[in-house]
């Protein structure tokens, strides 16, 4: 049994990440897929800052089924996505694809990412839990919700409490989505576990047209926030440019969540 990350009669845990709490209320973390150049990710960084964002995303280091596709700019995409966070305000988010990327990302980031793909790469989530930056564990594309908890639990046993999981869809059998999202399964989370849990809906449905619905969804059903990929000019985007919304299609998303659950504090940029 994953005795740490079960829920027990205790609070539930709240991770703070360089000032901004997930767990208490609906957080929006937002960014683009990869971090392309200085101006792209200064001015997506800026753009979601103003909407209401809480928390800064953005690949370095990016694990592409191709080895032929764009790989991320790797340590220099991280000191880029750092400048950026330090202007907009906004902690930053970022992947680490190996142990060696650890030391980089522990000087520059707020966060650090386990991606799908290596949510049972226990050796790389140990490392990166020694850290004692806050960990965004995303569930593989067809690991079982038993198997994620396992995944944080290792975690958690080298001291670090500060998890958050992603649900960010599972494999599925029909091509109009790229995935499956989850969403019954991110509720059951919450209910085997005191951790965090949010929902990546672009990489879930693949198709920017379904992501503000679904971000809505997991805000109106009891979720802890969702992370959405954003870039300043998407059909420009270098990788999952379909999936990626402009600042204006952000906006309407963060409008439309509002409805649904009013923001306890506004941001600054909205004040
Ligand atoms: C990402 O968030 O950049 C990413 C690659 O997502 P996932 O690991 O869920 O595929
Ligand atoms: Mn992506």
């Amino acid at each position: 049994m994953y005795e740490l990350a079960r829920r027990t009669s205790g609070a539930d845990t709240v991770v703070n990440v360089a000032g901004v709490t997930i767990g208490d209320d609906f957080v929006v973390i937002a960014g683009p897929c990869a971090i392309e150049d200085e101006m792209q990710i200064e001015s997506a960084a800026r753009g979601v800052a103003h909407h209401g964002a809480r928390l800064l995303r953005g690949g370095a280091y990016k694990p592409r089924t191709s080895p032929y596709s764009f790989q991320g700019l790797g340590d220099r995409g991280v000191e880029l996505i750092a400048a950026a966070s330090r202007r907009s305000g906004l902690p930053a988010v970022v992947e680490a694809l190996a142990v060696e990327q650890l030391p980089v990302l522990a000087e520059h980031v707020g966060m650090i990412q386990i991606g799908a793909r290596n949510m049972q790469n226990f050796a790389l989530i140990q490392a990166a839990a020694r850290t004692g930056l806050p960990l965004l564990l995303k569930r593989g594309p067809a690991a079982t919700l038993d198997e994620l908890l396992y995944a944080a639990e290792y975690a958690l046993l080298e001291g670090n409490p500060h998890v958050v999981l992603c649900e960010r869809g599972v494999r599925g059998f029909d091509a109009h989505t790229r995935n499956l999202l989850d969403l019954a399964g991110a509720l059951r989370l919450k209910e085997l576990t005191h951790l965090p849990v949010i929902v990546d809906p672009s990489h879930a449905t693949g198709r920017r047209s379904l992501i503000a619905p679904l971000v809505a969804a997991a805000a109106a059903c009891g979720l802890d926030g969702a992370m959405v990929e954003v870039h300043p000019e998407p059909a420009r985007a270098r990788s999952d440019a379909e999936q990626a919304l402009d600042l204006d299609a952000f906006a309407e998303l963060m409008e439309r969540l509002a409805a649904i659950r009013p923001p306890k504090v506004a941001s600054s940029a909205c004040r």
